[in-house]
């Protein structure tokens, strides 16, 4: 009941309210797993869920038949531990930090090997559990971030005594073009792959992430590792985006005013009204992950009407020009749509010059979170 009555008021009186449709969550995976099939489906939960919550989604993923979960550190597979059921596999991209062995064999994580001291540390470990490890290694193929180079995996298949005691579950590679479908890049990094990939043969492929979903099945391996695509991104640039959304934001307005043509709004100066203009200012700022970059450009929107943002983006509110909107409208407490039917992920990204990744996983804590499942709040 207390919960209850709290939640309600946080609903009347939070800054914004960001909304987490768990059923497009799981129709999302659903859809993944379809066009993976036989190929399986993993979930990529790194960075608390894309922002969205990490003990809230996994759990969604997990009903839905997901069994593999990716994340980047050690820390965020063993929060997950308390989330989910025993018979999941937890797999660190990020890899064997030193120090970490222990506590990752101990909690039966997987890391993912990148490189031949993580190797070599943990076949030490193994050999001390006196049992087999699993692992995933991954092979770096064009993207020069992490994963074994070409040498590194002919001295491992040169000197079997390495990877004594490792079990390979799978071997893996990132692409690092697969949202854009015509770059030469993929191709070359799914060759590259496949070569390094013979040295293995007992070895399961793990390749795809969401974009590679869509480059076709030659891309797909045996274990697949979207993340954007599950929480409604596009997985693919410049097409229709063929993924339910998941996430809705609304900030609610905090003040109103006209002022004359002449005027000056927001920090610098910057933006002076070119005739009277009705504003509102919005609780939402550079604090909640409201890029900055949106400072005189891009937009809020009321129903189908679009609120464009005049000067500066402050760190806890933001002014939007509302003279679009018959008077009386918005008022003080009303809520104007930041994401959701009318801005996309990726539009308001596009506006703020960056990618719906980072919009995602900046969403800031000050909004209440709702979890819903077909936008009917739970
Ligand atoms: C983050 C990440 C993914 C998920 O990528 P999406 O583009 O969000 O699907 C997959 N693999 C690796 C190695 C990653 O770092």
């Amino acid at each position: 009941m207390h919960g209850a009555l709290s939640s309600l008021s946080a609903r009347t009186t939070a800054s914004g309210i960001l909304t987490i449709d768990l059923a497009a969550l799981g129709r999302n995976y659903a859809a993944l797993s379809t066009r993976l099939a036989p190929t399986i489906a993993g979930a990529v939960v790194k960075a608390d869920a894309y922002g969205l919550g990490a003990d809230r989604v996994a759990p969604v993923l997990y009903a839905h038949g997901c069994r593999d979960f990716f994340v980047a550190h050690l820390d965020e597979a063993l929060a997950l531990k308390d989330v989910l059921a025993g018979d999941v596999r937890l797999f660190v991209l990020n890899g064997l930090v030193p120090g970490a062995e222990g506590r990752c064999a101990e909690a039966n994580i997987v890391p993912v090997l990148n490189c031949l001291d993580q190797a070599t540390r943990w076949a030490q470990q193994a050999a001390m559990a006196g049992r087999e490890l699993p692992a995933i290694l991954q092979f770096d193929t064009g993207m020069s971030r992490l994963g074994l180079a070409e040498s590194e995996v002919r001295t491992l298949t040169d000197r079997p005594d390495l990877l004594a005691g490792v079990r390979v579950l799978f071997v893996m590679s990132h692409l690092a073009s697969a949202d854009e479908p015509d770059n030469e890049q993929n191709p070359a990094q799914l060759a590259a792959m496949r070569r390094l990939a013979d040295r293995f043969p007992r070895a399961a492929l793990c390749f795809a992430n969401s974009g590679g979903i869509f480059l076709g099945a030659a891309y797909h391996g045996a274990l697949a590792r979207p993340g954007i695509a599950l929480y409604g991104g596009a997985p693919t640039a410049g097409v229709a985006n063929p993924m339910t959304p998941v996430v809705r934001l609304d900030v609610r307005v905090i003040q109103i005013r006209t002022v004359p043509a002449g005027t000056r709004v927001g920090y610098g100066g910057v933006h002076v009204t070119s005739a009277e203009r009705r504003l509102a200012t919005i609780a939402c700022g550079y604090a909640d992950g409201f890029p900055r970059h949106l400072s005189d450009r891009g937009a809020v929107y009321c129903g189908d009407v679009r609120l464009p943002i005049v000067g500066r983006v402050s760190m806890d509110s933001t002014t939007v020009d509302i003279s679009a909107l018959p008077d009386g409208t918005l008022a003080p407490g009303s809520l104007v749509e930041v994401i959701g039917p009318h801005q996309s992920l990726e539009s308001i990204a596009a506006d703020a010059g960056t990618i719906s990744y980072e919009i995602l996983t900046r969403l800031g804590p000050r909004y209440h979170r709702c979890y819903c499942n077909h936008q009917e709040p739970s």
